[in-house]
């Protein structure tokens, strides 16, 4: 595969990528995320989780993060969680902060070449809107007043960007403990909450991109001439149904059910655990 490269402008080590995990998936995802493009990407990658595991802390000492937050899927939970992310970017001095999932595989070199295109100075917001339209939400007042907002967010399950220069803007927001308190004014998700505080508060408008994907798109949609070309990709659940990208690759179904150590192979083939290539 050949690449072209934009590297003067955006290095791989410029970019800080958080993952979201909790402790019940250590073994049944993140190991697979290890195995895969972590293993590739770990100086620039965090996991955050909300578990001890002395196993992890193994295989990628001070990267794995324990918020602290509690283990359960509750809208507070999430958000502080969130909370603590934010806040190792802006401790880590990189220039682009990445969220993704614990069931995204994440192709650095295309996140690279995508945030190459902008300044990390500027006021970016990169990512897939879950919704054809905006979210309309209420925002507590306090007093008791309410006011109806809507806006635009990118679906944290497809994994988004944002600059530094952005970042630094929604500080007062979401710094500290006040990402809480920014979810709580709204009561909706960590990823509704990045987006009503870039685009109801600072008026930043989300810039979107095809090229982010969870699982709640059909994933046999993305090309399989294209998946290479792809930021992030997932597999899950979809309307029922298992959702899955559409690649032949190196492994059967029943081998790599997510399909993830097929795409590794694609992109990485010199890896020792990929089948060897042959030149005929
Ligand atoms: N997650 C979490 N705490 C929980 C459950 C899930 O931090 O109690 C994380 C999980 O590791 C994943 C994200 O939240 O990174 C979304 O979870 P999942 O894929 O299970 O749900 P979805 O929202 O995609 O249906
Ligand atoms: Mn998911």
């Amino acid at each position: 595969l050949a690449y072209s490269h934009n590297s003067s402008l955006c290095d791989p080590n410029d970019v800080f990528i958080a993952v979201k995990t909790t402790k019940k998936f250590h073994q049944s995802r993140l190991d697979l995320l290890l195995h895969t493009w972590i293993s590739r990407n770990m100086q620039q990658t965090y996991i955050f989780t909300d578990g001890e595991d002395e196993e992890l802390k193994k295989k990628v000492g001070n990267h794995a993060i324990n918020t602290n937050c509690s283990a359960a899927h509750s809208r507070q939970a999430l958000s502080c969680k969130m909370a603590v992310e934010y806040d190792k970017f802006i401790e880590s001095g990189k220039k682009w902060f990445c969220h993704v999932d614990d069931d995204n595989y994440v192709n650095t070199r295309t996140i690279v070449k995508l945030l190459s295109h902008y300044t990390h100075t500027q006021d970016i917001y990169i990512g897939k809107p879950s919704l054809d339209r905006p979210i309309e939400a209420t925002e507590r007042l306090g007093d008791n007043k309410m006011r109806p907002v809507n806006f635009w967010f990118a679906t944290g399950g497809a994994g988004f960007c944002l600059s530094r220069g952005l970042a630094l803007k929604m500080s007062p927001w979401a710094s500290g403990g006040h990402f809480m308190n920014t979810a709580e004014k709204i009561r909706l998700p960590d990823d509704c909450t990045i987006g009503y505080i870039i685009e109801s508060v600072l008026g930043v408008s989300l810039i979107r991109s095809n090229l982010f994907h969870s699982h709640l798109e059909n994933l046999q949609q993305v090309p399989k001439e294209e998946l290479h070309k792809q930021v992030t990709l997932s597999y899950g659940m979809f309307e029922n149904k298992r959702n899955i990208i559409n690649i032949k690759g190196a492994f059967s179904n029943e081998e790599d059910p997510s399909r993830f150590k097929s795409v590794h192979c694609l992109l990485y083939p010199d890896t020792p655990w990929c089948p060897s290539q042959t030149t005929s």
